[in-house]
């Protein structure tokens, strides 16, 4: 950007980096004055910390500054902003940059009706937490949430807890004065606008009537695909799909010799999913691509994007049908499973135009592959609670999973003394807690009981039986298997003592994949080069990368998942801020990609 004089631009005095980096300390706080709502000493604490290297890492200073502050001031910069539609608004007594922002979402064209809810929810949105109710008005893509948005989000706020909310209200705030420093930096997202535009496309194509439900083979599946070859065309891609409804797009290098570095995700979804899952790593990729062929510039490798099939395992129950074709390791036997209609998956794609005796020759070859990428939204809370964009995967949780059957003996509830029973319900409250406790010993070690049920169970009849799931996850397989045996020991343990029977069934034995150290270091080179730090976590969930680790090398990065991390959701939220750092820093990897020597 042009060092130059303050310019004068839509009613915003614009400024640069390197004049924020170079002016003096008032000037510094004078020209962030406006980014956060009357509260002159964020821009004033983060000063000391210039040069800032690039925006993010501005950014990122200003958000430490509110984090290191103390509760009473974060308190305060929650109560310097107005109330949504509040009186100050109604009244004109709001900053110039409040008011556009509330103008932006029609705010000041609210219905009597609106006003009203508005009101309500202001009233008692304060009386509950003490501090107005925040949201960043202007919305993950920058172009406004609609009114009904706004009273939908307040409205499922307003029964969070104060803790978390506030933390919320702060988190809104960051990105308020992100989109703040973008109009006065005059930042243009190159990437991120066209990915969330690509996803609201797609998105809006579902098997239901409400909500995204994508799973294989559909029509809404179908056309999902072709509109992802076509924009793979559209970028300068090769692209076709193939035999499974793998999406698979070809940006070849000009070097002979070249290999091939593959990228991609999932674009099936759960039911009632997010927009996000899975598709941002098809979609980040291609909007590279077509930055890339828009300049002319060719990779040193061939770069293949592939927008797998299926992940999710919705029809048919069965996982990763996609990139298991990929490594050539796609299950033929699974081509007579029937959905709950009935259907074969083998009728499903030949109604779908698809070939299943071309299935076998989609095995990619490893010796023309140089790793594969995955970018995922974390689908988590850890990004997020840490106030970062990105995060490097370390590996991908293996997990066990086992079916548990207590078996005691059903007698009254009255008549039956404490020390004569054989409680089925009380042993598998004891082993809940026992696996809480055993899985809070370790870094990435989670365990849940997600199911629990006493069947036919009665008011007044103690539990003679007792079902619950068990699922144990963690990056390091050692650290699960472990985990196991201690779970499944005191499981007997806890049995024997209580004169319960227990049977268990194991159900998964997944191993963990590592992502590899050589690409993990590259990618979190290209995160610091963007001005952020490099953040490792392990994922907890399974993706595409799990299957593709069998066969190559692999590395993964996450994107932050708003709204508290939730995911498989329609509340799954990521901003165009966050998908464009991400396009950037995977630009900057690829441009510096190179093999371990
Ligand atoms: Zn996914």
């Amino acid at each position: 950007m042009n060092q130059g004089p303050a310019k004068r631009y839509h009613h915003i005095i614009m400024t640069t980096l390197s004049e924020l980096n170079t002016c003096d300390e008032a000037a510094f706080v004078a020209t962030l004055h406006g980014i956060y709502e009357h509260s002159p000493w964020i821009p004033q604490r983060a000063a000391a910390q210039r040069p800032f290297a690039t925006i993010a890492a501005l950014k990122l200073a200003l958000q430490a500054a509110v984090t290191n502050a103390t509760v009473d001031e974060q308190l305060g910069l929650i109560r310097a902003h107005p109330e949504l539609a509040g009186k100050a608004a109604i009244a004109g007594e709001l900053t110039q940059e409040s008011t556009s922002e509330q103008a932006k979402s029609g705010l000041n064209q609210c219905s009597a009706e609106e006003y009203a809810t508005l009101h309500k929810l202001n009233a008692d949105y304060n009386a509950k937490f003490g501090f107005p109710f925040i949201l960043a008005v202007k919305g993950p893509t920058g172009e406004g949430l609609t009114r009904d948005a706004i009273i939908a989000t307040f409205t499922r706020r307003l029964k969070n807890q104060r803790a978390d909310e506030m933390a919320e209200c702060l988190r809104q705030i960051h990105r308020i004065a992100e989109i703040r420093l973008n109009v006065l930096l005059d930042v243009q997202l190159e990437f991120g606008p066209a990915i969330m535009q690509w996803a609201e496309v797609i998105g809006a194509w579902s098997d239901a009537d409400d909500g995204l439900t994508c799973s294989y083979m559909t029509p809404a599946h179908q056309r999902t695909a072709g509109q992802l070859m076509e924009w793979m065309r559209e970028a300068g891609m090769e692209a076709h799909i193939d035999a499974v409804g793998n999406v698979v797009g070809r940006y070849l290098s000009d070097r002979a010799d070249a290999r091939t570095l593959l990228i991609g995700s999932h674009y099936d979804t759960v039911r009632d999913g997010g927009k996000y899952d899975g598709r941002l790593g098809i979609l980040l990729p291609l909007a590279i691509v077509r930055h890339l062929h828009a300049r002319g510039e060719r990779l040193p490798f061939h770069l293949e994007v592939i927008g797998f099939a299926e992940e999710e395992g919705v029809r048919f129950k069965s996982t990763f049908l996609g990139s298991n074709a990929i490594t050539g390791q796609f299950d033929m036997t699974l081509l007579d499973a029937v959905d709950a209609d009935g259907v074969t998956m083998r009728d499903a794609l030949a109604g779908a135009g698809h070939d299943v005796d071309a299935i076998a020759a989609i095995a990619r070859n490893p010796a023309d592959l140089l790793g594969f990428v995955e970018v995922h939204i974390e689908q988590g809370p850890v990004l997020l609670e840490h106030g970062l964009a990105l995060g490097v995967v370390t590996a991908i949780a293996g997990s066990s999973r086992y079916l548990v059957e207590l078996t005691g003996l059903a007698s009254h509830a009255g008549t039956t003394p404490m020390n004569m029973r054989k409680d089925a319900g009380a042993a598998a409250a004891e082993i809940v807690l026992m696996v809480e406790q055993r899985c809070g010993q370790g870094a990435s070690l989670v365990g849940t009981v997600g199911q629990l049920e006493v069947p036919n169970g009665s008011v007044n009849v103690i539990p003679g039986h007792c079902k619950l799931s068990l699922d144990i996850r963690a990056a390091d397989d050692a650290v699960r298997l472990a985990a196991v045996k201690d779970v499944l020991d005191s499981i007997a343990a806890i049995c024997a003592r209580r004169q319960v029977e227990a049977s268990l069934k194991q159900v998964v034995s997944a191993s963990a994949a590592p992502c590899a150290p050589w690409m993990m270091d590259q990618l979190g080179a290209a995160v610091e080069r963007s001005g952020l730090p490099r953040f490792d976590l392990p994922s907890g969930a399974g993706h595409d990368a799990m299957a593709m680790a069998k066969v190559t090398d692999v590395a993964m990065l996450f994107t932050r998942c708003g709204n508290g991390g939730i995911s498989h959701n329609r509340l799954e939220t990521m901003t165009a801020d966050d998908a464009d750092i991400a396009a950037r820093v995977l630009l900057d990897f690829f441009r510096s990609f190179h093999q371990p020597m």
